[in-house]
């Protein structure tokens, strides 16, 4: 049975992005619309939202959800990493809020042809964007081991990443391609010590973690769009980020922090410290969603968010 995608942190997200009734808003991971359906509730005549997804499938769900709004938002399949270019191409100059609501669906997760799950048969795929080059699958059996460990190791926080590397390439060798998730999850549960499969969940789940994550360039995505975030934020506007692990949010974290630090230099002289102090933290600590939504949604349980808002000061200097 395919599960339903449950929005995470719905009224906290309506809330840090100060929604605003003629405002124009981009969810930049509609995904199957939870989110912007509740922003679209809070438009009046004058507001508007500009979802992007890149994956096809998610976005044929959300125009589905978001029928009844007709007339309020467009939906454009594209990777968030071109926010820029494709507000450009919409002739959008400014935006009031962006969301990004980082990481799969339970849609995406749960299909097993999509092949992000340790427990199917299916063949390893874990791209979210069918137009992405490479498959897990493709890394899995192709990288050295060497690379395969660093690779496990850093987007994975695994462990055991070495011997987990060195499992698959023997297997390679042996048996030839490991080709379903859940022959992969097989191997790696063999490669990692007893004591330690029976500690920190599903064994296979780090690994899975850090080949999605190559897979979809996960984490130079975010590095990519959140400068252009801020470029097209009017000041007043907000930025609300969603992130499921340390790796996603410590990149959040920094750049938030480092864009909100003012210029400490003395005056007269050229800015060397780099701080201009484009943003304001609206979270200092990520908000976590409450004990009772964690309950009723899985994917919830590691969701951290955090918002910041574009300076008025900051666009005035800098106009
Ligand atoms: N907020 C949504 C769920 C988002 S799930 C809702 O309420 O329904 C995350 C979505 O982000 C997925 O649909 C995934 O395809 C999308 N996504 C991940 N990386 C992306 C990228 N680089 N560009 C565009 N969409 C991306």
């Amino acid at each position: 049975m395919i599960e339903k995608h449950i929005p995470v942190m719905v009224e906290e997200v309506i809330f840090y992005l100060n929604c605003r009734d003629s405002g124009i808003y981009v969810d930049a991971t509609v995904g199957d619309g939870g989110h912007a359906a509740a922003i679209c509730r809070t438009l009046g005549p004058d507001g508007f939202l500009i979802g992007l997804d890149w994956d096809g499938a998610a976005l044929e769900r959300a125009a589905e959800r978001l029928a009844k709004f007709k007339g309020k938002f467009i939906l454009r399949q594209r990777s968030y990493a071109g926010l820029s270019e494709v507000l450009e191409e919409e002739g959008i100059s400014q935006v009031d809020g962006i969301l990004l609501d980082l990481g799969v669906s339970t849609l995406q997760l749960s299909d097993p042809s999509r092949g992000f799950s340790y427990q199917q048969d299916e063949p390893l795929d874990m791209r979210m964007d069918h137009r992405l080059e490479k498959s897990a699958a493709d890394l899995v059996n192709g990288l050295p081991q060497a690379e395969l460990s660093r690779l496990i190791y850093r987007y994975g926080e695994e462990r055991w990443a070495r011997r987990i590397a060195a499992g698959i390439v023997s297997t390679r060798k042996k048996s030839g391609p490991i080709e379903s998730g859940a022959a992969l999850a097989e191997v790696i549960k063999r490669a990692i010590p007893a004591a330690a499969r029976r500690k920190g969940g599903h064994p296979a789940r780090r690994t899975f973690q850090a080949l999605r994550i190559a897979v979809n360039g996960e984490l130079d995505n975010i590095e990519a769009v959140l400068p252009q975030a801020v470029t097209t934020l009017r000041p007043g506007g907000r930025i609300c980020v969603i992130a499921y692990h340390s790796l996603e949010d410590r990149i959040v974290k920094r750049f938030f922090r480092k864009r909100s630090r003012r210029c400490s230099c003395p005056p007269m002289v050229p800015c060397t410290c780099g701080g201009d102090g484009e943003l304001i933290r609206i979270t200092r600590k990520a908000v976590r969603p409450s004990a009772e939504e964690v309950r009723d949604n899985f994917r919830a349980r590691s969701a951290l968010l955090r918002a910041a808002e574009r300076s008025v000061l900051s666009s005035e200097e800098g106009a």
